[in-house]
């Protein structure tokens, strides 16, 4: 199947227009028309090497909302017209202790990244979401709500589930209280999600111009950063924090806020490690801990939440002539909260 889209030739290089063949369909594979792709941190730093060699040309994308237009002959799961999502891994091995459990991302044999990736047959390139049409096994697709507008579900596929799953895995709920640092395209997830589970939501953020936002999305406190003195004045009572932030920083004054066996989870992947300072650990049995993304079984338990509770991604949507300059902006957290590309102007 041809696919015409945008790809990053060389390293660092700005994308450009592409067109390049997807494998063809599988009996377990449906096709897809592409109707809008996110464009997720994650894209920037793999087109542009950051994070160790690439494979190019690279098409990036893996916050993936379309519509169905073929189907294998095995496929049972979705018919033409389905509304279907694709996130950050496209295959995994099926057969481990993760994958059997529903948490593909965690796959001992490793995920097949949606894209800067062999498929499993360690010769086909997979090529992402950038692209006007996608191909993809059922099993790694999931449905989308017919409520829910298209273009504020594309970053659901990264961005939110990233957020959702550790929510759902510590018991965000009534009762419980939660603390998201950062309001940014993860943040602004974390938030939405943590309010319509019920817990009592807190924001940290470096820009008190947020704060309306914040409330608007559900936040019960904000909290500004920039004086840390603003935190060691709150009460040690969070039963989990998500650090949503890259930027190096210091995890201290967020260990601290948390209350006997609470969990600091770090969703951001910063450059350098974290000192971690033992003592506070100790005096409240307090816990750190990392989450990646969410297994498919996940994606769709998060997909029905959003669509019961109306939840999508605040979005600016670009036209493909758009996405390097959406890259420097995003670079410069000048965006709210996702840019997401209008894929039928490929
Ligand atoms: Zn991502
Ligand atoms: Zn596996």
């Amino acid at each position: 199947m041809q696919s015409k889209g945008y790809a990053v030739l060389e390293a660092s290089k700005p994308l450009v227009p592409f067109t390049f063949s997807r494998r063809d369909l599988r009996p377990g594979d449906v096709a897809l028309s592409v109707s809008y792709a996110g464009i997720c941190h994650s894209d920037i730093h793999q087109a542009r090497e950051e994070w160790g060699p690439a494979l190019f040309p690279m098409v990036p994308g893996h916050e993936i909302a379309g519509i169905v237009t073929s189907v294998g002959s095995n496929v049972t799961k979705f018919k033409i017209g389905d509304r279907i999502g694709v996130g950050v891994f496209i295959d995994s091995c099926r057969e481990c202790s993760s994958c059997k459990s529903g948490l593909e991302q965690y796959c001992l044999q490793g995920m097949t990244g949606t894209y800067n990736n062999y498929e499993r047959d360690g010769k086909t390139l997979a090529q992402g979401g950038y692209a006007d049409s996608f191909i993809v096994d059922q099993d790694y697709a999931a449905s989308i709500p017919d409520n829910l507008d298209l273009a504020g579900v594309a970053p659901l596929l990264c961005a939110g589930i990233t957020l959702f799953s550790p929510l759902k895995n510590w018991g965000a709920g009534p009762g419980k209280k939660v603390g998201v640092i950062g309001l940014g395209g993860l943040g602004h997830m974390g938030l939405k999600f943590s309010a319509a589970l019920g817990a009592h939501t807190t924001v940290f953020s470096h820009s008190p111009s947020k704060e309306q936002d914040a409330r608007k999305m559900g936040a019960n406190d904000f909290v500004v950063t920039s004086n840390p003195k603003e935190l060691s004045k709150l009460d040690r009572d969070f039963d989990l924090i998500l650090n949503t932030v890259s930027a190096d920083m210091d995890l201290t004054p967020y260990l601290q806020l948390l209350k006997l066996d609470g969990t600091l989870v770090l969703i951001g992947l910063p450059i350098n490690p974290y000192t971690i300072n033992t003592p506070v650990l100790l005096a409240q049995r307090r816990s750190i801990s990392g989450s990646m993304i969410g297994g498919i079984k996940e994606v769709q338990e998060m997909l029905d939440f959003c669509g019961k509770h109306n939840i999508v991604s605040e979005v600016e949507v670009v036209d493909p002539e758009y996405i390097n300059q959406a890259y420097e902006r995003t670079i410069s957290s000048d965006v709210k909260y996702r840019f997401v590309i209008d894929a039928k102007k490929f």
